[in-house]
Parts: C-alpha cells; structure tokens; sequence
C-alpha cells in the first residue's frame, strides 16, 4: 500500500470552497487559505441558531501502544462512511503539533484512504492558530517579566508617577507563567532568566510545549472571542509579594493577547479524501492538557450536518474523561454514542504477557489476555451514559479466527455492538458496517452524565477521579501539592473541574504497568491553577509538559523532493 502522504498527494482535492457550500457555509462566511484551507466565521452558529444539534459522536479507545491505535483513521473513515451512507457528517479533530509530527509519530491526520488531505498541509502551520497561541502565550512572559523589571527598578511610587498603572509587586519566587514552543525542546524545561542589572531580575523559569499552553485549552474550550477575551484576563501570571493572584488582566496585557489570537478563534474548513468536511481547531494534548477539539468547531459542526464526529486523545482514561468531564460540562453538548477504537496489536500490547511471537503473529493466548483492557475501557465509557460501539480497526496481518474471537467476546460486553473498520485500507467503503452501528446507537436513549459535580471539593474531586476514573485505591498528596491546595480553597478556586496530567500509557500512574491496573494509589505532586481554562491541573507521577526529541527523531525522514514535495511526514 502507498504511504499515507503519497495517498494524499496522488489524490485531486475539491475546492475547498465547494465543500463550504454543500455543507451550507454561505460565502460571507469563509475565508479562504488557497484552494484547500478556508477558516469559518462564528456567525454560522448565530445564523442557524433555531436548528437542533447534530447527534454527537465521541471517538476514544483502549490504551494506547507505539503501534497507533487509529482513533484519527476511525474518526476521518467514519466521517467518510457515514456521509456515504446518506447521513450528512462533519468530522471535528484537532490540530497535529509539530512536536509530535518531527518527534515521534508523525502525521496526526488520520492515514491511509481514511485522512484529511493535503495532509503536509495540515500537519505543518495549518493557518497559524498554533503561532498564535504560542505568541500570545509569550508576549504575556514578556510582560509579566518587563513589569517586574520596571517596578523593581523603579519602586512602586515612581512606577506609578511614569506609567500611570498600579504596582502589582510581583513576587519573582512566584511566577507561574512560563514560556512556550511548538517543539519537542527539553534542554529547554528549565532555564533561568533575567542575568545582569539591565536584563531584569534572575528568576527561573521554563518552556512547555505550545499544547500544553493554558492558552490552547482556553481556545479549546471557549464559545466566542468574548468569552476568549474573558478568559484570557482571568489567567493567573504570577503572585504577589502576599501570594495574591496577578492576573494577565491586572498588568494589562489580556487586551493585546486577543488580539493575537483574533484570527484563530475561527476553525479550519478541510476535507477528507472522499471529500467530506472537517474542521480543524486547537490541539492540547490529552496527557498534559484536556485533549479534545474545540467547543466552538462542535458547534459550529452541530448546526451544518447531522451527525458530529469527533475524536479523544488518548485512551478513554485520559481525553474521554476530560472530554467528559471538562468539555461536556463547559459546552452542554453531551454526546449521543461513543466509539471505542481496539486493534488486535494493542490488546496482545496492552496483554502485560512477554511472549515469543511477534505482535502482529496470531496468538490467541496473548489476545485474552489483553481483553480485559478493552473492557475496562467498554465499562468506563458505558458508566458516561452514552451507548458505546466497538471500533476494530483491522490491520493486513489480523487473521479472521482472531477477529472472530473477539467479535464474540464483545457481545458479552456492556458495548452496544462492535463492527469491524477497514477504512484505512478501503475508505469509506470499510467503515460502513461501523458507520451503520453508529447511526442505530445515536438513535438510541443517550443519559449522559459527568463523573463528579464541580461545587464538589477538590480533594473529592481527585478522589473520584481516582477511584471511578482509574480503578485507584486512593490518591497521596505531596507536601506541594498539600500546600497548593491550601491556596486554591483559600482564593476561591476550588469549584473548578479538574484535569489530570498523567502517562497515557497506562490506566494508572506507571506506565509499565500495563492491563487493567488495580490497588494503586494515585500520587498527586502538584496542582496547577488555570484559571482562565477554568480547571485545576493536578500532575500525577512523572509527568513532563515538554516533550523531548528521541534518539532517532521522525524529522530524520523528512524532506523536500525534485519536485518541491514535501516527503517523509507519514
Ligand atoms: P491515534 O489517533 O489513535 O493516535 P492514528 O489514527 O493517528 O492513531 O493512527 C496511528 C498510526 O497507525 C498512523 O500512522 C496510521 O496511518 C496507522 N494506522 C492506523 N490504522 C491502521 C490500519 N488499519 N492499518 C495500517 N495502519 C494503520
Ligand atoms: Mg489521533
């Protein structure tokens, strides 16, 4: 089979503009980026504001293994299968880092015959949304740090007298707010800043990744540019002298940072390769950041089509939950079905059996061993409320007694049903099984409900998470994190969801402990305010916001060819 980027680059894209039309985009309402890109003005969602949502679909999966579980393929060929079933679909998926494009994985825009095309084009810069996150997320570093600058300088009294603005004495022990790069840059995690008189005072500080950036979250999960401009002034820079909050609205610059970010409030128009619509918007990643699409993309999505799929970082531990828990709550939009995607690989991975067989050789032993994980998965999804299908993404070296066996095992689950992809192979065609499961179960009854109630405290909070979320006993508290928690009841933030930053790799907090991980205890070591995306980020075991690059990154593979393509981004 062709490689995913030659699939794309061999295949004759639609104008964009024809895709906006049929979807019902009037004219007014697109801006186009070339013929492949257009961003999508807000006012699609006033307009047809009298129109009921769309039936909204989730995509989650099993815990994820270095062999890709497909959870994009399954979103983008369900998209495809489903409009080739008569059922008008919108696909909502988020916008690849490059981190992750020139580190590790590669592409994140599906693959195959089931993927977003030009593919280059939306795994490198898109329309920039992610600039400028990145620079509106700095220019708020510059700042905090030019005000600590001049008002140590000058002393607060002559501060005021030259500038006209209240000191806010910043403590530079407590500066929350770092940097950001879209870059896997670990030399970078640390650094000090500020060296010599003219430079500012010496403080340490750091650089996370741009999908880390509580930006990205507020652009995930805000309505409109009010509501961003809103929340971009609750973000919380640093603390005072007293170890009173400063916010980006108290030193001024929330204003400016909007408008940075002005044009990425609206998503991008793209299209699958069977010419269907998708929209792109916002990419935090579901470890360290919520995981999830945009709230405005959904919404946007909900009034133009019928049915909405979009797709959760991660396995259903991690973005299901904070799609659960976080976007759902903020957006009200509760999903009608959820899609858990299985393959065969991932179970016998996720198996915790050493075995002699390579992973893609049939072993049956090493399959049901692995079954648990998926129906921990089925069980967590189902306790949602939403009924939930079975995806198998069927790989080339699947054998049909494997495939057989777990069809069977499946039907003694809680899950709706479970049909058999073979979209990545075959498009649209290989996805219509599962698009019609899908189609039955977002007829049925969905009584969608969030794991734990916000006025809650967030000791009860992270205790729930813990216990129903994970399997966990219980949860330990670092003497940090004890301390921090204090703060967050004694300042008022202790209403607010809460976001887990943990390994993926795992149900619970280590990532070799593979399976279905039981009698844990869930180690909390630091609570992070995002005021602005309106969660408490609790960051559990080891766990980095700025991924490094490996011994042998994927931009090793990548290139530009005789003829000025890019090659290599697969
Ligand atoms: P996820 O969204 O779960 O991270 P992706 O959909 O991005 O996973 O797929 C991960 C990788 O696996 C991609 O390189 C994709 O092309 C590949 N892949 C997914 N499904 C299949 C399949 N059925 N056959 C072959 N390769 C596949
Ligand atoms: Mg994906």
């Amino acid at each position: 089979m062709l490689s995913d980027i030659q699939i794309s680059r061999d295949h004759a894209c639609k104008p964009i503009a024809d895709i906006a039309t049929k979807l019902g985009i009037n004219e007014t309402e697109l801006s186009l980026f070339g013929q492949n890109k257009a961003k999508v003005s807000l006012s699609v969602a006033k307009r047809l504001a009298d129109k009921p949502n769309a039936k909204l679909v989730i995509v989650t999966a099993v815990t994820p293994t270095p062999f890709g579980e497909g959870k994009t393929v399954t979103t983008i060929g369900l998209t495809q299968a489903m409009n080739a079933i008569g059922v008008k679909t919108c696909g909502c998926i988020r916008q690849p880092s490059m981190g992750p494009v020139f580190g590790i994985k590669g592409g994140a825009a599906g693959g195959g015959y089931a993927q977003v095309v030009p593919m280059e084009e939306l795994n490198l810069h898109l329309t920039g949304d992610i600039h400028a996150v990145s620079s509106a997320h700095n220019l708020a570093a510059a700042a905090i740090d030019a005000r600590l600058f001049h008002e140590t300088k000058l002393g607060a009294e002559a501060f005021t007298e030259a500038s006209g603005l209240s000191a806010v004495n910043i403590d530079p022990e407590n500066i929350l707010w770092r940097r950001v790069v879209d870059h896997n840059e670990r030399s970078l995690r640390q650094i000090e800043v500020g060296f010599g008189a003219v430079n500012g005072p010496v403080h340490s500080s750091g650089f996370d990744i741009t999908a880390a950036s509580e930006l990205m979250a507020i652009l995930a999960l805000s309505q409109d540019l009010h509501d961003l401009r809103q929340r971009i002034g609750r973000l919380v820079l640093a603390l005072d002298t007293h170890a009173n909050p400063i916010t980006a609205e108290d030193i001024g610059v929330a204003g400016a940072m909007t408008a940075i970010m002005k044009a990425a409030i609206e998503p991008t128009l793209m299209q699958t390769i069977s010419g269907d619509p998708c929209l792109i918007h916002a990419g935090p990643f579901a470890n360290i950041a919520h995981g999830n699409s945009s709230i405005i993309a959904d919404n946007i999505a909900a009034k133009l089509a019928d049915v909405v799929v979009t797709e959760a970082g991660f396995g259903s531990d991690m973005g299901f939950e904070k799609f659960s828990n976080i976007k759902v709550r903020e957006s009200g939009y509760a999903p009608s079905a959820a899609v858990v995607v299985v393959t065969l690989k991932a179970l016998k991975a996720n198996s915790g059996v050493e075995s002699q067989l390579a992973i893609d050789e049939p072993d049956l032993a090493r399959l049901q061993a692995g079954f648990a994980n998926l129906e921990w998965h089925i069980n967590n999804v189902h306790q949602y409320g939403a009924p939930v299908v079975v995806a198998i993404n069927r790989f080339p070296t699947d054998t049909a007694e494997e495939l057989d066996w777990l069809q069977a095992k499946i039907a003694s689950t809680r899950a709706f049903g479970c049909a058999i992809s073979t979209a990545f192979a075959d498009g649209a065609a290989g996805g219509a099984e599962l698009a019609k499961l899908v189609h039955a179960a977002t007829q049925t009854a969905s009584n969608f409900k969030c794991l734990y109630q916000a006025e809650q405290s967030l000791e009860a909070k992270l205790m729930t998470l813990a216990e129903v979320g994970y399997g966990a006993a219980g949860v330990t508290m670092s003497d940090k994190a004890t301390q921090q928690l204090a703060w967050l009841d004694k300042h008022g933030y202790s209403h607010m969801p809460v976001c887990i930053a943990k390994t993926p790799m795992s149900i619970s907090h280590d990532a070799s402990v593979k399976g279905v991980p039981r009698g844990f205890d869930l180690p909390i070591n630091e609570l992070r305010l995002n005021a602005g995306a309106g969660f408490v980020t609790a960051l559990v075991g080891k766990v980095l916001t700025m991924p490094g690059l490996g011994v042998r990154p994927n931009y090793i593979n990548i290139d530009i060819d005789a003829n000025d393509e890019i090659i290599g981004l697969d």
